[in-house]
């Protein structure tokens, strides 16, 4: 499925089948999970994407082609190729661990090719094994909604009383990781959302309401997954002192951030993450939701997603 222009829908096209260069494998493509960055790159939100482009960042599939140069895959491994695809490794920001900052970072399905089709191309240096525990169409999700949760979720560090605002895809896989590691987690849905409430006490919240309401205990740190700024001193109101969390913000009272309440933001992910990431899910074990779609239905898929309903995650299921 190919995305040509912002504001149109993707089409069905045959393209020439891709081939692996020097450091790369040729992926046969049996699942990928739609993300909202799909949804921003369709609509125009992200800039300069490659045109045309095909979208799809999280991406489970086969090697079927190794290219000149390239170690640690075999023929027929199962493979996942996430978001972050290439770095130049050597800028500032590359040699303070921090890649996913990268100066000159490729992303998949956005400056490379990704895996809404049948075939791709990754540069295997960015690519991961999966655990055997999950199945393609499972193991989907974990490649952006899980990896970027848990980036997330590391940096609010050793916080016991941990606040989610936004329960959605990723907040969904990593309170299960939340739960595992003995926190409380105090989940914020949109006002009025009893569903969503239900959802998250299903999963181990010991508190959920809306976002317009506070915890019954201080929290020592928050995440903030809904991209919605007026959120940050909602959440920060709701903090002990010291907490941490993220996204965008409005003008809100100095009184809100004092204490030294902290607020960061997560962008990408490193390889490392990642890797952490596929390690402790099968242990949980972090269960994912999805709801499968033909690689014809991608359309379908992110209106559903843009319309919010989604049973879970959307996967495209590609082959299997
Ligand atoms: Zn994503
Ligand atoms: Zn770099």
């Amino acid at each position: 499925m190919v995305f040509e222009k912002t504001g149109t829908r993707l089409v069905l096209r045959d393209v020439p089948k891709p081939k692996s260069g020097s450091g790369q494998l040729l992926v046969r493509v049996n699942a990928c999970a739609v993300c909202r960055t799909d949804l921003h790159i369709v609509d125009g939100e992200l800039p300069d994407p490659k045109l045309p482009l095909i979208l799809g960042h999280q991406i489970v599939g086969r090697v079927e082609q190794i290219g000149a140069n390239t170690g640690g895959f075999s023929m027929g491994d199962r493979v996942g190729i996430p978001w972050l695809g290439w770095t130049d490794g050597d800028c500032a920001y590359c040699r303070s661990n921090r890649e996913n900052l990268c100066d000159r970072a490729k992303f998949t399905g956005y400056n490379i090719d990704g895996g809404y089709a049948e075939f791709t191309v990754a540069d295997a240096r960015y690519c991961f094994h999966l655990p055997d525990e999950y199945n393609d169409v499972d193991a989907a999700p974990l490649l952006c909604a899980g990896m970027l949760g848990y980036r997330s979720y590391r940096k609010t560090g050793d916080a016991r009383r941990l606040g989610i605002y936004g329960f959605g895809n990723a907040a969904h896989l990593i309170a299960q990781v939340a739960r595992y590691q003995k926190k409380e987690i105090y989940a914020f849905t949109r006002p009025g959302d009893k569903v969503g409430q239900e959802s998250a006490r299903s999963l181990g919240a010991v508190w959920s309401g809306g976002s317009d309401e506070m915890p019954p205990e201080k929290l020592d740190a928050a995440i903030i997954f809904a991209p919605v700024g007026a959120l940050v001193p909602i959440a920060l109101r709701a903090l002990a002192k010291g907490g941490i969390h993220m996204s965008d913000i409005p003008s809100f009272p100095y009184v809100d951030l004092w204490q030294e309440r902290a607020i960061t933001s997560v962008a990408n992910l490193t390889r490392r993450d990642g890797e952490e990431f596929l390690k402790i899910a099968p242990r949980v074990p972090v269960k994912t939701k999805v709801e499968t779609f033909s690689l014809e239905e991608a359309n379908t898929a992110l209106e559903k997603f843009r319309a919010g309903k989604l049973d879970g995650n959307a996967v495209l299921k590609v082959s299997s």
